[in-house]
Order: structure tokens, then sequence, then C-alpha cells
């Protein structure tokens, strides 16, 4: 008996060590993460990493033009088969693996990104919200138009009319996306994370939030802190099909940890793949067959 709650802890230790890389446990990479793409959404326009020039009517890619090469089609210098291999190799091609590689995190690992924010914060919320949303406009149009002509235009307070309308309109929209609609909108609006998470729930071996359904009676000693903590506003205890929004930020997890933290059994809830993910998918089933709908979304003993 002794032994056996010996190797438990061993697991639960080595579970909670699992959830740190590097030495740095998992929420801070997941922010550290999210603040590098942050940082390179703001540079890749003025390092010319990737941007439409709306003057030049083309995209650039790592400093060099992305175009279909198609002038000398028009100039009749170039036949139409060389212009539809253009095409495919210039337009098709680079879209379907920009697509193909979106898809495949989706399918393995589900929706790797977004968070939420705590009411708590709303004082430093709204300035916040504001900023981002007018650093977002201005960084949006650095997509469509020349970086150095944006900034210069801001900083000499000349934008051309065009550019202060889309500037006041798109500041707008992003203001009321942030405040009222991001969580919706994560949810049902955003095409992304629609098309990544029918991928995910397409394999039965991603990786997802696994339920020790028969430990389930720990959960009494505890006030559903997983719930709380979702950003989605989901029930991680929840069977997969009734996890299509979950955006795997982990915060469940680590609620879990931390209320379970003297139990010698360790957290009830546990990142699972492949195989035990497979056996969560066929829960999922057995739950669709057996359980009337009211049921199906409390998770007990299986
Ligand atoms: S279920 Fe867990 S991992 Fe998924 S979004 Fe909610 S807190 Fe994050
Ligand atoms: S945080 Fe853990 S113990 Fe608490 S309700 Fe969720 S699964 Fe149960």
């Amino acid at each position: 008996m002794i032994g056996s709650q010996a190797t438990a802890a061993i697991r639960a230790d080595l579970a909670r060590h699992a959830r740190s890389w590097l030495g740095l446990p998992v929420q801070r990479w997941r922010r550290l993460t999210q603040t590098g793409f942050f940082l390179l959404f703001v540079f890749a326009p003025i390092f010319n990493i990737l941007r439409l020039d709306l003057n030049l009517g083309h995209f650039i890619l790592f400093g060099f033009d992305w175009t279909l090469g198609l002038d000398d089609f028009a100039a009749r210098r170039m036949s139409t088969a060389q212009a539809s291999l253009n095409i495919v190799l210039r337009g098709f091609l680079p879209l379907a693996a920009i697509a193909g590689t979106v898809l495949y995190v989706g399918w393995k690992w589900g929706r790797l990104y977004c968070g939420w924010r705590d009411a708590l914060w709303w004082f430093a919320v709204l300035p916040l919200t504001i900023a981002f949303a007018m650093l977002w406009a201005v960084v949006v149009m650095t997509y469509l138009l020349p970086p150095a002509e944006v900034y210069g235009n801001l900083l000499n307070g000349t934008p051309t009319r065009n550019q202060a309308i889309f500037l006041t309109v798109a500041s707008l929209a992003f203001c009321v996306e942030f405040l009222f609609a991001r969580h919706l909108f994560c949810r049902y609006g955003c095409a992304v994370g629609l098309f990544q998470s029918l991928a995910w729930m397409g394999n039965d071996k991603a990786m997802v939030v696994g339920f020790s359904r028969t430990r389930a009676r720990d959960c009494a000693s505890c006030h559903s802190a997983c719930d709380q903590v979702c950003p989605m506003r989901l029930n991680p205890r929840n069977v997969k099909r009734m996890m299509f929004a979950c955006v795997q930020c982990g915060q469940c997890v680590d609620a879990c940890d931390h209320t379970q933290a003297a139990n010698p059994d360790g957290s009830l809830l546990n990142w699972v793949h492949d195989l035990r993910a497979e056996s969560e998918a066929a829960f999922n089933t057995r739950a669709a067959r057996t359980l009337p709908p009211a049921c199906s979304s409390a998770r007990t003993e299986s």
C-alpha cells in the first residue's frame, strides 16, 4: 500500500515536472511565445519579412518581390504554359503549403494560441486595449503600405486622408472587438481557428486534456477551479466533442495541479497523446451512444 502510494507520488511529481521545460513553467513559456509572435507581427513589415505593398501591387517576402511574374505574359514575352507554371509555383503551391501547415498543426495539437483576461485587470485593460487597438491598426497598415511612409507620416503628424480614415475605422473596430467580442469571435468567427478545430476533431490521437475519471470523487474538494480558469468558458472535464473551441492553453491543467498539490495521486487533468487520446475519443463515442444529451457533458467514472 505504502509502495503504491510512493509510486503514485513519484508519478505525480513526474507529471508536474513535465509541465515545465528548461526549468520554466509552461504558462511562462506560453507568455514568452505570445510576446514573440506579437513582436514578429509588429516588425515583419518593417524588416520586409512579409507585407503586401499596395503601391507596388505585390507581396514582399524576406526582402524579395513575390509576384506571379505575369508581366512578361502581358507583354507577350512568355508562353501560356510558362505563365500557368508560374501561377502554380508562385501562387498555388505557397498558399497550399501555408494552409497545409496551419491544418497539420491543428490536426496534431489543436489550436495552439489565444488567451483571455481577468476582470480584476479591467482598469489596466481599458487604456491598454485602446493603445493596442491603435497599434494593431497601424501595424496592419504597414502590411499594405511601405512602413517607412506609414511611420514617417504618423511621426510628422501628416497621414493622408485615406490613411487617417483607415486608422480611425480600424482602431474603433479593433477596440470593440478586443473589449466586447473577442471571446465570441474566437469561438465562432475565426476561420483559422474553426478549420484548426475541425482538423483536431478529425484526429483521435491529437493532443487533448484528459480527465482521470476513475478519480472523479477527488473533485469534491475542489470548487471547479478548472472550469473557472478556462478562457474559452469550457468544462475541461468534458468529452472531447464538447471541447471544440479548446485552445490548448493548459490553464485548466495548471489549476488542477495547484488544487491537487497535496494529493499523492497528483492532478486529475493531464495532457494525453496518441493511445490515451484515442481512448478519450472512444469515450466520446460511448458517451454519445449511451448518455442523453443533458448528461453527456458530465464526465464521471468510465
Ligand atoms: S479546456 Fe483547458 S486547455 Fe482548453 S481552453 Fe480551456 S483551460 Fe485551456
Ligand atoms: S481542477 Fe481538478 S480537481 Fe478541481 S474540478 Fe477540475 S479536475 Fe476536478
